[in-house]
């Protein structure tokens, strides 16, 4: 039995990703420890894992996980490099556990600390990863290499990270040092999949109960469609009330998750809609023939995994890459935020749900997803760092 420390940024598309493999360490015998702010204490407790709690600097403030490509790369990296070194005074204190486990593209504190403690890490990449052959940044995300802002903050970041021992900006970033990198998406999902080496391991979604959300079944015989936006990019009362003028008559139940967005301003609710601000998305999409999504990259996997046809309404470019990679693999459709129009999201909504071939791709994906192996073949890949394999 081996101790396992899990860190992960404040963020559902970060958190929930990890879950599966942390719960699978614990059923397999090991101790494990994760270190996260209050919103996400019950998901972690359920998972067995003893929950450390700490304050996350985006925590109560609207701020989103930070985008680690184009325009946004510098502010982000301030963000982030501010979270990291308050992160690290809360939690550079404890034992030394055997492995550390953190996220990969916004943990940064994980990679530090796994080096400060001189143990093997492993990565959990919940999105697109890039290489030589695809990237983020040169396909959906461009940035000036030589802006001055930008140069300066690798400056700032470069030489903070040299006190920690790390000497190199980019390969911190991508995560080089870390023994295995675990991509949450099947590789078919992955632009320029077969280009990734060894050191990535594909492992899909490792899916968990999710109780604490509570239970959800339709309430008659109608269809049912989950639209959501996410956690994040989800304030856009303008796109919900599209949403309600487009479903309102039609034989659907629809399931509307809006976060944060007041119903009193969107006007009539038609009587075959339910209006919430989060939804257990699991239990929903269980039920769901559509579901009309921002295309994080962890609502996609969810949808794909129920064999749910996927209508994407990408929020940016990190969902836009999704979303195309759902076109271009038969597995839905993509419509530009700006031209939705009420008539023209229920036409892609029922042109997916009644597309034999999308259900064939559908059915492709999901086989994709159960051979990459979900949370076991992640718990196994720790295992053999560990040395227990
Ligand atoms: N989620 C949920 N209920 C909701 C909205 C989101 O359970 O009403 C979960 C969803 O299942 C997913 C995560 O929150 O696991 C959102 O991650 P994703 O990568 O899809 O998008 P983000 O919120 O990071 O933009």
């Amino acid at each position: 039995m081996a101790t396992v420390a899990f860190f992960a940024p404040h963020g559902s598309g970060h958190v929930n990703p990890t879950l599966g493999l942390a719960a699978e360490l614990v059923r397999r015998g090991h101790r494990v420890t994760y270190a996260t702010t209050a919103m996400f204490a019950e998901p972690v407790a359920e998972t067995g894992a003893e929950v450390v709690p700490i304050t996350s600097t985006w925590d109560g403030l609207d701020i989103k996980p930070p985008q680690m490509h184009g325009k946004e790369l510098i502010g982000a990296m301030g963000l982030l490099l501010k979270e990291t070194k308050a992160m690290l005074s809360q939690l550079d204190r404890g034992e030394r556990p055997d492995l550390v486990v953190h996220d990969g593209p916004l943990c940064w504190w994980g990679r530090i600390l796994a080096g400060r403690w001189r143990v093997p890490s492993v990565e959990v990449w919940p999105n697109l990863v890039s290489n030589a052959h695809w990237s983020m940044s040169t396909e959906y995300a461009t940035l000036n290499p030589w802006s001055p802002r930008f140069l300066l903050m690798v400056v700032r970041l470069g030489r903070w990270l040299r006190t920690e021992g790390f000497r190199d900006v980019q390969a911190f970033t991508r995560g080089d040092t870390a023994a295995v990198r675990l991509v949450t998406l099947p590789r078919a999902f992955q632009y320029a999949g077969e280009t990734f080496t060894d050191r990535y391991a594909f492992v899909g979604p490792g899916l968990t109960e999710r109780s604490y959300q509570g239970a959800w079944e339709p309430p008659g015989e109608l269809p049912v469609a989950l639209v959501s936006l996410g956690t994040a990019y989800n304030d856009r009362p303008g796109f919900y009330r599209t949403v309600l003028r487009a479903v309102a008559d039609r034989r659907w139940h629809v399931v509307l998750a809006m976060g944060e967005v007041d119903p009193g301003t969107l006007g009539p609710i038609p009587p075959n809609v339910e209006v919430h601000r989060q939804v257990p998305q699991l239990a929903v999409l269980r039920h769901a023939r559509a579901f009309v999504t921002h295309a994080g990259m962890g609502s996609t996997m969810e949808g794909l995994s129920f064999g749910v046809p996927l209508v994407a309404v990408p929020q940016m470019a990190e969902q836009r890459a999704n979303a195309d990679r759902i076109a271009e693999l038969g597995l839905g459709t993509v419509l530009a935020p700006d031209e939705v129009t009420a008539a023209g999201l229920w036409q892609a909504v029922e042109a997916v749900a009644g597309d034999e071939r999308v259900r064939e791709r559908l059915t492709w994906m999901r086989n994709e997803i159960a051979a990459a192996g979900g949370a076991p073949t992640a718990a196994d890949e720790v295992e053999k760092v560990l040395g227990h394999r």
